[in-house]
C-alpha cells in the first residue's frame, strides 16, 4: 500500500515526528549530545526535599562519556565520536544538558557552561532539561536572547498533570507551576518542551486520555513520553519491591494502545520527540520490553497505520 496522505506537519508520517522536523528545518539529521555539567537539583539538595523524585536515578540514562569531571568541550567531542559509529554523517549537533536540573546555578555560571557548548564546531543549539521551579525572569531573559541566535529549547520535567500523582512521586511541585512556567517560557519566544511519564501509579487510561487534552492546551514546541520503568537505585525500586501490586506496568501491547489513543487527542502542532524511553537492562528492576525505543516507535507507527489514525484525529 502506498502511503500518500500528507498530514498537517507536511509529510506522510502519521504523527508530528521530531526527526522530520529537523530535516525540514536544517536539511539533515541533527544529533543530540548528552552532557552532565555537574548540576544537582533542589529536590535532592534539601531546598525542596532530599529524597528526589521516587523514579529518579540519573545514572540509568547517562552515556558513559558524560562525566562532570570532564569539561563540556570534552564531553561534546567524545559524544560526537560515540555517535559517529551509528550516525556517520551528522554534522550538526545540539548540546543536551540532560542530567539533573540544568538551570540550577547562578546565571553567570550558566552563561559560561552554555557558552562553552555553543562555541564547539557544529553545535547549533542547546536543549536544557530542568524543573519548572528552577527558572526565573533573569534566566528566561537570557535564554530568550540566546534563542534569537541559536536553536534553544527549555525542557521541563512535568511527568504528570495530576497533583495527587506529583505528590506520590515526590516531585516537589504541583502542575500549576509547570503550566505557568511553560506559558511564560513560550511567551518569551523560547522553544518549550515537556516530559511526561506514562503509567505512574493511579493513572489509568481515563486519566491518561485527559492528560493528552491537558497537554494540548500548553504552548509546547515538543513533547516527550516515556513508559514508567522501575530503575535500580531509585526510591521506587524499594516501593515496588515492597508492594508490587501498587504498580501497573504497561505491557508493550497496552502501552501502544494507550499511546495511540493519546496521540489521537494530541494537538497536531506539538512535535512528538519521543514515544518511549530506554533504560539499560543493568538498571531495570522490572523486566523491560527488551526493545530499543526506535523499535517501539516503529511498532507505534505500524499501529497508527493499521488503525488508519493519526495525531490530532480527535483533537478539539
Ligand atoms: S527527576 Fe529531576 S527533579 Fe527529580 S530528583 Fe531527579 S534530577 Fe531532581
Amino acid at each position: 500500500m502506498v502511503e500518500s496522505t500528507t498530514y498537517k506537519w507536511g509529510n506522510t508520517r502519521r504523527f508530528n515526528a521530531y526527526s522530520n522536523y529537523f530535516r525540514s528545518q536544517f536539511g539533515e539529521r541533527v544529533q543530540k549530545l548528552s552532557i552532565n555539567a555537574g548540576f544537582t537539583c533542589p529536590n535532592r539538595d534539601g531546598k525542596v526535599s532530599t529524597g528526589g523524585c521516587t523514579y529518579c536515578n540519573n545514572q540509568s540514562f547517562q552515556p558513559a562519556y558524560c562525566q562532570p569531571s570532564k569539561s563540556i568541550s570534552e564531553q561534546i567531542q567524545e559524544g560526537i565520536s560515540f555517535h559517529r559509529i551509528r550516525y556517520r554523517n551528522a554534522s550538526k549537533f545540539l548540546a543536551y544538558f540532560q542530567s539533573y536540573s540544568n538551570t540550577y546555578k547562578p546565571l553567570s555560571e550558566l552563561k559560561n557552561l552554555y557558552g562553552e557548548a555553543l562555541s564547539q564546531p557544529g553545535v547549533i543549539g542547546l536543549i536544557i532539561g530542568t524543573r519548572p521551579d528552577c527558572v526565573d525572569e533573569e534566566k528566561l531573559n537570557y535564554l530568550a536572547e540566546l534563542s534569537r541566535q541559536y536553536y534553544v529549547v527549555l525542557e521541563y520535567g512535568i511527568e504528570s498533570v495530576y497533583n495527587q500523582t506529583l505528590q506520590t512521586i515526590n516531585r516537589g511541585h504541583d502542575y500549576e507551576i509547570a503550566r505557568i512556567m511553560v506559558e511564560k517560557t513560550a511567551g518569551m519566544g523560547i522553544r518549550t518542551s515537556a516530559h511526561f511519564i506514562i503509567g505512574l501509579p493511579g493513572e489509568g487510561s481515563e486519566k491518561l486520555l485527559n492528560t493528552a487534552s491537558v497537554i494540548s492546551k500548553l504552548p509546547l514546541h515538543t513533547v516527550k513520553f516515556h513508559q514508567l520503568q522501575i530503575v535500580k537505585g531509585s526510591q521506587m525500586e524499594i516501593d515496588y519491591l515492597a508492594n508490587p501490586t501498587d504498580f501497573h506496568l504497561f505491557s508493550l501491547h497496552d502501552y501502544l494502545n494507550i499511546l495511540v489513543a493519546m496521540i489521537e487527542r494530541l494537538n497536531p502542532d506539538i512535535i512528538v520527540e519521543r514515544i518511549a524511553g530506554e533504560v539499560s537492562p543493568d538498571y531495570q528492576v522490572n523486566k523491560g520490553w527488551a526493545m530499543r525505543s526506535d523499535q517501539v516507535t516503529q511498532l507505534f507507527e505500524n499501529k497508527l497505520k493499521q488503525q488508519d489514525t493519526w495525531q490530532g484525529k480527535y483533537y478539539q
